[in-house]
């Protein structure tokens, strides 16, 4: 772009995302989250978040983010290293440290940032990092900023991937291999078992960020990595983040002291940036102990995954191959998912159309999400529309076939 000549570039930029259905618009809600938002003075059934366990306005937590504030006050003031780390910060912790089964975790501010600080304190020229082709965006500007040597395995494919650590066998540097846990977009999980073989036959670390599967997947919500099944040696690095099914904001990464206290002295994501307000802390720790006493969200949750995939059948909906609250439905089009997306609207359901970039071009969707919150006539009024607006795909579009 040259300088000095105003934002004409920028202009055209924009017009040709209106051109081609991709111009994203920010809507904003009249309340909290919940199984109805207000948008433009009307309710809506939100289908699109990732509250996933309904907690996100949850008045309990807003209670213990009130007494947080009355204890800490507002802005913790300076990084963890300065003087911005407290003992609600250590609480939190400590207590997601035994909720995951690791002996220690660390806070950062965003799930986003802890992928990117990460991956990038971890590696560096010459090292290897590895990344499914649908991974989240900031696991790949991770792998990009890191200035390792980057490379994609196809969605899922545990063989692609064998044959590119093979290739680079005898390299004596560090390899990262990264997926996301539960896919964000399609919503399906990754291949943990054959990610964990693999890994440590080809001598490479593994990080699952499990953002949709902490809270909502295992016996207690602890997520994909299942503490009775997979330890620090089998998934040394583990991402959770705070902002979805715990109903708050933020995000940690768990694993071995070492791991932690290097991050502590390297990760530029953790060491040059604010801490999290030491109530937001006080506020999440309530949400997890709701997450753990509460089985039933769960078990709500389930059920109504189940219904929506029932019912979807039914109606000769295609499907991803997912079991998560993610359940997108795929119409390939962005112009197609915008105008369904509409339409849904006008029917009083929030439900975002997802295109490109999110999403690889051809693969755009309704990405419908549930949560703990919503009722099961609330999934069937739902199923009723999608039949009414004849959303059906056709069985090649699928994200496979994506770029
Ligand atoms: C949402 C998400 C993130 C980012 O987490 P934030 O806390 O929202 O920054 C990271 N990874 C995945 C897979 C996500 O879905």
């Amino acid at each position: 772009m040259r300088h000095g000549q105003g934002f004409s570039d920028l202009e055209s930029h924009l017009d040709d995302l209106r051109r081609r259905h991709m111009y994203r618009v920010r809507r904003s809600l009249e309340g909290p989250q919940g199984r109805e938002v207000v948008v433009d003075g009307r309710p809506l059934l939100n289908f699109c978040s990732n509250d996933y366990l309904g907690l996100a306005g949850d008045s309990r937590i807003a209670e213990a983010f009130k007494r947080g504030i009355d204890r800490w006050g507002t802005g913790s003031g300076a990084s963890h290293l300065i003087c911005g780390h407290t003992g609600a910060h250590v609480e939190l912790e400590d207590a997601l440290a035994e909720f995951t089964g690791r002996p220690r975790a660390l806070l950062f501010g965003s799930g986003y940032a802890a992928n990117v600080g990460v991956i990038n304190a971890l590696l560096s020229i010459g090292d290897f990092v590895f990344e499914d082709r649908l991974n989240h965006a900031s696991l790949l500007d991770g792998g990009w900023i890191s200035r390792a040597t980057f490379s994609w395995f196809e969605h899922r494919d545990t063989a692609d991937l064998e044959g590119k650590l093979a290739a680079i066998e005898h390299e004596p540097t560090r390899k990262l291999v990264v997926s996301d846990g539960t896919f964000s977009m399609d919503g399906d999980p990754c291949r943990l078992d054959e990610l964990v073989e693999l890994a440590q036959r080809r001598a490479a670390w593994i990080m699952i960020d499990d953002a949709h599967g902490i809270g909502v997947h295992g016996v207690n919500g602890a997520g994909l990595v299942d503490p009775a099944r997979y330890g620090t040696t089998d998934v040394p690095v583990l991402v959770g983040t705070l902002g979805k099914a715990f109903g708050t904001a933020g995000a940690f990464v768990a694993g071995e002291e070492a791991l932690i206290e290097f991050l502590v002295q390297r990760s530029r994501n953790y060491i040059f940036t604010t801490a999290m307000p030491s109530a937001l802390a006080v506020a999440t720790l309530e949400s997890l102990a709701i997450a753990k006493a509460e089985p039933e969200r769960r078990e709500r949750l389930a059920a109504l995954i189940a219904r929506f995939r029932n019912g979807s059948r039914e109606l000769g909906l295609k499907l991803m191959p997912s079991t998560s609250p993610i359940q997108p439905v795929v119409v390939g089009d962005p112009a197609r998912a915008l105008a369904l997306s509409r339409a849904l609207e006008a029917r009083g359901f929030l439900i975002g159309a997802i295109r490109p970039p999110t999403v690889p071009e051809g693969t755009s969707r309704l990405r419908v999400t549930l949560t703990a919150a919503h009722r099961p006539s609330d999934v069937d009024r739902l199923l009723e529309s999608l039949k009414e607006l004849a959303v059906c795909t056709s069985p090649d579009q699928t994200t496979r076939s994506g770029n």
